[in-house]
């Protein structure tokens, strides 16, 4: 499927909770209340339903997101669900890792592919600091989706200035010993205004630039790992592959975009970065409800902007957590 500026679209990333076990300052900080009811989540049946009508479309890499996906009872239900879907390719998972240790195995047998663990920090201070969490359960977690036999597993780190810029170097090393993909991310307009501060912004470039004070940064123009938008860099020494999401730094940032997402709460999401969203329910529940999903998919896809609406005055009416990472 092609969006109106010719990008070939086929990944949909599928929140199933807006719930979290965590409180990360750039998704969702404490004492957030905007909650979904979960009686307006849709149903494993309705996802199920939901991803046959997109592969149909051409939608071939799925990935569940939220909110943490694993506090969703029936996962394993709606990954084996869209296991069997023909056309489905690859099924991943964005989690925080701190129930992976318990699910790696299931979720590998269910159909889990890949999976994205959330990495902020490797201090235990500085991490309970960004998410509130115990960064020993995220390492047994990782640990764990390593040694079920998941293809590929990823580290994310989102950069805050003055938080957990100190780690970046750690983090380096940490991938490198354990042969992992590590993505750095720019903080993007998607939590509580007071946290989204110039203050608090730490540009990619200058990851970059840290990095290159520790080892040389060999480019690897061609290396996509996976469906993301992530610029890859091998560093000579340590061997680590480290990928830099410059959301808001990047200009290009938008040009091979090949996602849509879907909320927990039934909403299509062309783009993160714009505050369009199209309601699957009415299709959901209608009569002939194939078509109409079939039609909104369409539609949605018509509605995809060119580019984010980050660096235009966006203001996050839904935090990350509510729309799904
Ligand atoms: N709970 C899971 C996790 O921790 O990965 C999945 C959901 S989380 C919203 C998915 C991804 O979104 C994470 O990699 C997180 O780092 C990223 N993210 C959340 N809020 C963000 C923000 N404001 N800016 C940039 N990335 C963000």
């Amino acid at each position: 499927m092609n969006d109106s500026f010719a990008r070939q679209v086929d990944y949909l990333r599928i929140s199933i909770t807006d719930r979290c076990n965590e409180r990360c300052l750039y998704c969702m900080p404490e004492g957030y209340k905007g909650w979904q009811r979960t009686q307006d989540h849709l149903k494993a049946e309705e996802i199920v339903r939901i991803v046959g009508v997109a592969a149909r479309l051409g939608f071939r890499k799925f990935r569940l997101t939220g909110g943490e996906p694993l506090l969703r009872g029936d996962i394993l239900e709606i990954v084996s669900g869209m296991k069997s879907i023909p056309g489905v390719e690859t099924i991943g998972l964005s989690t925080n890792g701190t129930k992976l240790a318990k699910w790696a195995q299931p979720l590998r047998t269910a159909g889990i592919r890949t999976a994205n663990v959330s990495l902020d920090a490797l201090d235990p201070g500085v991490y309970h600091e960004v998410t509130g969490g115990d960064v020993n359960a995220v390492i047994a977690g990782i640990d764990a989706a390593v040694a079920a036999g998941l293809e590929r597993v990823k580290l994310n780190c989102v950069l805050m200035r003055g938080v957990n810029e100190h780690e970046i170097w750690p983090l380096v090393l940490f991938a490198a010993e354990r042969n992992l993909p590590l993505r750095f991310i720019e903080l993007m307009p998607l939590t509580r205004t007071d946290v989204l501060t110039d203050k608090n912004f730490f540009p990619v470039g200058e990851a970059i630039q840290r990095l290159g004070e520790h080892d040389e940064l060999i480019p690897q123009p061609d290396t996509r790992i996976g469906h993301g938008p992530a610029k890859y860099f091998l560093l000579k020494n340590t061997g680590a592959l480290v990928g830099f999401i410059g959301a808001l730094t990047n200009l290009h940032f938008c040009e091979a975009c090949n996602k849509m997402r879907l909320t927990a709460d039934g909403k299509i999401r062309p783009c993160l970065g714009d505050h369009g969203e199209i309601d699957l329910r009415p299709a959901l529940n209608s009569a002939t409800s194939e078509t109409l999903l079939h039609e909104t998919f369409l539609e949605a896809l018509r509605q995809k902007p060119l580019e984010h609406l980050f660096r235009s005055q966006y203001q996050p009416l839904r935090p990350m957590t509510a729309i799904g990472g």
